[in-house]
């Protein structure tokens, strides 16, 4: 509908100036050089997260041949890691670089976009998100916000994380003060235990004196650089809470609106590739760090007992459903959500995962 209202207009001004001048392109500047800053709710250059936006800087340079270059700040050096979201918002910053989870006290179906417990791995998010509608609804709830998502990375399935006690069962949880976001945190709280949202560059200090018992973090590649199998023993898995969260690069609409269509485009193919890349970075590098954590750190690997799995995924079931009764926004993304979840489990069930399970015996 604008389109049509603002090209009669252009003709007009075109007309009246003598310039030949018919699209909206022309508005634009295709020349004119461009400055961004981006934030991220990572410490500057941490390996994956941190190395993500680093990459998409890099990549949109080199394809724009020198036409826009992003400055990347890590968590604190502009605005703190939680402050990535409202700084995008209000338009101090033109881009920004985190996790949708962190959102959830404005944004709760923003927590779907990244990871709900028991919920979609990397490869399904993908396919979600790009072919299955959930882009299209990520940016209708983020509109309001004045801000235009594009995702950005993905760490793969996660590890549930590091305690100094061993977990037998749900009692074990009970009075646990432990770092978890999103609604893997509220999951914790139901069973009992009492779910603490801190940025990754506080974890270790927090383990280590005693602030929090427990936490999890990302997986083996990770963890190991932040040095946890310093302040914790058992090493729990799986992630059940964030089976395969992704990343975002958030950007200030008006900031977005100002680019020629190129340099859209460019954004939106790095992110594109670095999503791909970063999962592959994670894969690649997580056995090899667990290697290390188990035969050279001592750490004790673990799983969670299964009836304890069993106990947290009705939990989260039932949280994810009285979620989804908050609002018309959330229930919608939800649904499609869930649909696709349970269709491409259905699908998975007969391929992937009856392929690894006969490959693995
Ligand atoms: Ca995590």
């Amino acid at each position: 509908m604008k389109k049509l209202f603002i090209l009669p207009l252009i003709l007009l001004i075109a007309g009246c100036s003598n310039k030949e001048s018919d699209s909206e392109v022309d508005i634009i500047d295709k020349d004119k050089t461009y400055n961004w800053r981006l934030v991220t709710s990572w410490p500057k250059n941490y390996p994956g997260l941190g190395m993500a936006p680093e990459r998409i800087a890099d990549l949109v340079e080199e394809m724009s041949d020198g036409q826009m270059k992003i400055t990347v700040y890590g968590a604190g050096e502009q605005v703190p890691a939680f402050g990535v979201f409202d700084a995008v918002s209000s338009g101090s910053h033109q881009m920004g670089h985190s996790g949708g989870y962190f959102w959830k006290g404005k944004v709760p179906a923003a927590q779907f976009f990244t990871s709900v417990p028991f919920g979609l791995t990397a490869d399904e998010i993908n396919a979600w998100v790009y072919k299955g509608g959930g882009l299209e609804l990520w940016r209708e709830v983020y509109e309001p916000f004045n801000i235009y998502p594009i995702p950005a990375g993905n760490t793969g399935t996660q590890m549930f994380g590091w305690f100094n006690k061993e977990i037998n069962s749900l009692d074990d949880i009970k009075g646990l003060k432990m770092r978890i976001p999103g609604i893997g945190g509220e999951v914790l709280k139901e069973a009992g235990g009492i779910p603490v949202t801190l940025p990754g560059g506080e974890l270790y200090t927090a383990l280590q004196t005693g602030v929090i018992d427990a936490t999890e973090w990302v997986g083996p590649y990770n963890d190991l650089t932040f040095g946890f199998h310093q302040a914790a023993k058992y090493y729990y898995y799986p992630g059940w809470h964030e089976p395969g969260p992704m990343l975002e690069l958030i950007i200030n609409i008006d900031a977005w609106n100002s680019l020629p269509k190129h340099l859209q485009v460019i954004i939106e193919t790095a992110a594109k590739a670095v999503n791909q890349e970063m999962l592959d970075e994670y894969l690649a590098m997580n056995n090899q760090a667990l290697i290390e954590l188990v035969e050279v750190h001592g750490v004790e690997l673990r799983k969670l007992p299964d009836d304890v799995i069993e106990e947290f995924r009705e939990i989260s079931n039932k949280i994810l459903e009285d979620l989804a009764k908050e609002d018309e926004t959330i229930a919608k993304v939800y649904e499609s959500y869930t649909d696709f979840k349970n269709n491409v489990s259905a699908y998975h069930e007969i391929s992937e995962d009856a392929f690894i399970e006969s490959r693995n015996k």
